[in-house]
């Protein structure tokens, strides 16, 4: 099994310089917790996770860029899942943006996603 076979693809993402509180409103609506961050690009430039969120009303930070990680872990789609499933387990992260080779995202795999493939429902 790939990447590609379980990822998911509806690819919900915001762009740079938002508030801490519409990034956080982004979550909610949507029911996620890890958002990764595009440039005008299109490209990959940063996740921001719940605990990011956490982390910027303990700090009293409000932008976006202050809390953002901009070192991505990524996978790619043709890799295997252990392969991120290691990736994952390595850095203590629970989900890795699937980018092309310009850093353009085609989905997101995480453990939600694995956790469906292991109980029989990908
Ligand atoms: N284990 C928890 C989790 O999976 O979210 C919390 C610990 S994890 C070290 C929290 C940090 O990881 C956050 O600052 C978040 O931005 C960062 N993070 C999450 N996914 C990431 C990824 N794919 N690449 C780099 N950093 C990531």
């Amino acid at each position: 099994v790939v990447v590609s076979d379980i990822m998911k693809t509806e690819i919900i993402s915001i762009r740079e310089g938002l508030s801490i509180e519409e990034t956080a409103i982004v979550m909610c609506k949507e029911g996620i917790t890890h958002l990764p961050v595009v440039s005008d690009g299109g490209v990959l430039a940063g996740i921001v996770t719940s605990w990011d969120i956490s982390k910027a009303v303990a700090m009293k930070y409000n932008s976006l860029d202050r809390i953002m990680t901009t070192d991505v872990i990524t996978a790619s789609h043709q890799e295997s899942i252990e392969s991120a499933a290691k990736k994952m387990e390595e850095h203590n992260i629970s989900a890795l943006p699937v980018v092309d080779d310009d850093r353009r995202i085609l989905g997101i795999i995480g453990s939600d996603e694995i956790n469906r493939l292991i109980g029989g429902y990908a």
